[in-house]
């Protein structure tokens, strides 16, 4: 396929996911989670070029070099492309370093550091979203990130942490979380390299040195074996997923009925007294 077609494609899948699943509209203040790498930087280029209202919010995790040249990267994609940036840094507003949390954390629990900074990121982004009065938070979810997480989930025994993915995440509790929505949820890993390749995008592809999480990466490796001899299995598992999702979802809502609540802590919502972050937080 010629890159032109292969461009035109692409451009025209994430418009038919906007507008299928009703994700964003012209008048919505939209801030899109950017990270620097391929995915976020691609969905911020595509929403300003489709003329969304668009600004781009980065958490620097100060995790070494590779975030380093992750923020520059983003600082000069936006200044190119007139896109406002807004930077918040982990250790500012933690008071420490994620990379201290994560130690502190891994030292009385077992989890892996993708779980830690995932929460600190979620929590961290949701507050400033809202703050900067945000209508959408765009992710740059992929097809292979929902197919991963989705069967992560079942072969977890608990399909029901799927029930709030989707293109627009979220059951539940809705007032209190950004809308959060994924324009390239039909879009694979290997597409959007391409795309951001031919486009020409500074990106540093390098994986984050901290990264470390056994079962996703065992699961992407099977995945992508899988792919080889069955074409369209990351495409399967998603499109039976989103016929499940509707009875996923009530299945949760009845579970979580009442249980979500604010924490006492921070204000941010949570399932018990306190939320995931700040129980984290207390541990260091
Ligand atoms: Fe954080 Fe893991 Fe992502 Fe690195 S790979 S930024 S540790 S979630
Ligand atoms: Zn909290």
């Amino acid at each position: 396929m010629t890159d032109k077609k292969f461009i035109d494609d692409l451009e025209k899948n994430i418009k038919s996911t906007i507008r299928d699943y009703h994700l964003l509209s012209k008048t919505d203040n939209i801030v899109v989670a950017c990270s620097g790498g391929k995915d976020s930087i691609a969905v911020l280029y595509l929403l300003k070029k489709f003329g969304y209202d668009v600004s781009a919010l980065i958490l620097d995790l100060e995790i070494g070099n590779w975030s380093k040249k992750n923020l520059d990267n983003s600082y000069a994609f936006c200044d190119e492309h007139d896109i406002k940036l807004h930077r918040i840094c982990a250790k500012d507003e933690l008071g420490f370093s994620i990379e201290h949390l994560m130690s502190c954390v891994k030292a009385k629990k077992a989890v892996e550091n993708c779980t830690v900074c995932g929460v600190i990121k979620r929590w961290l982004i949701n507050k400033k979203a809202r703050e900067l009065g945000a209508g959408k938070l765009v992710t740059g979810h992929n097809l292979d990130d929902e197919a991963q997480t989705v069967f992560m989930n079942i072969l977890k025994g608990n399909p029901l942490l799927s029930a709030g993915m989707g293109p627009k995440s979220g059951v539940g509790a809705q007032d209190m979380f950004v809308q959060r929505v994924k324009p390239l949820y039909f879009c694979t890993d290997a597409e959007l390299k391409r795309y951001t390749v031919i486009m020409g995008f500074r990106i540093l592809y390098a994986k984050c040195p901290l990264s470390g999480t056994v079962f996703r990466r065992d699961i992407k490796n099977c995945l992508d074996n899988f792919e080889k001899d069955y074409p369209d299995v990351k495409r399967n598992i998603v499109r039976k997923y989103l016929e499940m999702k509707p009875a996923l979802a009530r299945a949760q809502e009845d579970k979580e009925k009442g249980k979500i609540k604010r924490c006492s802590v921070c204000g941010e919502p949570a399932r018990g007294d306190i939320c995931k972050a700040c129980e984290m937080i207390g541990l260091v």
